[in-house]
């Protein structure tokens, strides 16, 4: 059977989603496109066959579209993962979910009020390999009780535009996933330190960032945005019996004149582009037999309530708490 995807938003992502779809991801057929940007929408539903619609309303509504995938702006997800709802199709959500955690709640009720999961958001480290060696290793009982886990997260550059929340809600927010993620708990404390700014940095960057989890495992991410040298993400999670460590994939290592060498991967397309094309072909299984391995709404909701707090604990250099509504029952084993 192929599913027929439309498919909002058609900037960085969205475009890299399309031509996954297109030509990477069995049982799928990219059938429709909206963007605002109406050239480059119809430039790119040319290249792959599909119609340029209107407006994202005309996108959901085709009969000829089965199920969304949503790469506009954040703010605009809540609007439009909702209107996904209402017309019953699933819908793969870019993070954010939305922007506050009123509005992500707002969603995940409405999800719960339908009885059944249509939302998946669009966090792809759940497919990395490596990150699944980590989780294994932790849930394999290899490393014992996690204890502590050390993350690097640095971009070569942003714009200048980029502002160190953004950083928090744009960047940190995969380590946000990843930790509730990989730990299966959830993030009950955080705190942003800022200290020496990069002369490259036309905001406070890099940031450190402490989380707090549920059993008391402490997560520190330098969250660094103009490291200049590349694409560097990078974890080791240390348990009472060992530790995991995850680097940077390496296919070849150049030894000569006493050095050896690697490389960084340049973007996070390079880094996590084979994880981008699990995620969707998972997806679009998924849609088929209605079930869901990847993050849920309420992994979308949690996500953006520990961002949120994370701006509170920047803005004001205290420790911030966060604490959830009640896991609705329909997200039983989310998070795990
Ligand atoms: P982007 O390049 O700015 O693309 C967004 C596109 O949506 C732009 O073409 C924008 O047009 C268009 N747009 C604006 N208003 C719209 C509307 N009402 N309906 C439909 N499209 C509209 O941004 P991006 O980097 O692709 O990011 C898109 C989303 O994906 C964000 O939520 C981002 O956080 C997420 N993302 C996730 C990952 C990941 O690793 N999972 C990576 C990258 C991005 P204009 O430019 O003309 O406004």
């Amino acid at each position: 059977m192929t599913t027929r995807v439309g498919v909002i938003g058609t900037g960085n992502i969205g475009t890299f989603h399309v031509n996954t779809l297109a030509t990477r991801v069995s049982g799928a057929e990219v059938t429709a496109v909206f963007d605002v940007d109406t050239q480059r929408a119809k430039s790119l539903a040319d290249d792959v066959g599909a119609r340029s619609c209107d407006s994202a309303e005309a996108v959901i509504a085709r009969d000829d579209v089965d199920a969304l995938l949503l790469a506009s702006p954040g703010a605009l997800h809540p609007q439009q993962v909702l209107a996904c709802l209402e017309a019953d199709k699933p819908v793969l959500c870019e993070k954010p979910l939305g922007v506050t955690t009123e509005e992500c709640l707002f969603v995940l009720e409405a999800e719960v009020a339908l009885g059944r999961q249509l939302i998946q958001l669009g966090f792809m480290r759940r497919y990395d390999p490596g990150y699944l060696q980590v989780k294994a290793a932790l849930d394999g009982g290899h490393i014992g009780d996690p204890l502590m886990l050390h993350c690097v997260h640095r971009n070569p550059t942003v714009p200048p535009s980029f502002n160190a929340d953004m950083a928090i809600t744009d960047s940190v927010v995969h380590e946000i996933d990843t930790s509730r993620w990989l730990l299966g708990e959830e993030i009950t404390a955080i705190t942003v330190l800022g200290g020496r700014t990069s002369r490259h940095a036309s905001a406070q960057d890099p940031q450190l960032v402490l989380f707090e989890t549920e059993s008391g495992v402490i997560v520190d991410l330098e969250s660094f945005v103009n490291c200049q040298y590349g694409y560097d993400v990078r974890c080791e999670l240390v348990g009472s019996d060992g530790v995991v460590n995850l680097d940077n994939p390496t296919v070849s290592a150049v030894t000569a004149q006493g050095n050896r060498s690697t490389t960084v991967p340049a973007d996070w397309q390079t880094r996590f582009g084979p994880a981008y094309v699990v995620e969707l072909q998972a997806w679009i299984d998924g849609v088929g037999g209605g079930r869901y391995t990847g993050a849920s709404a309420w992994d979308g909701y949690a996500t953006t309530a520990v961002a949120t707090a994370g701006l509170r604990a920047r803005a004001t250099g205290d420790r911030v708490e966060i604490t959830l509504v009640d896991k609705p029952s329909l997200y039983d084993g989310a998070c795990a």
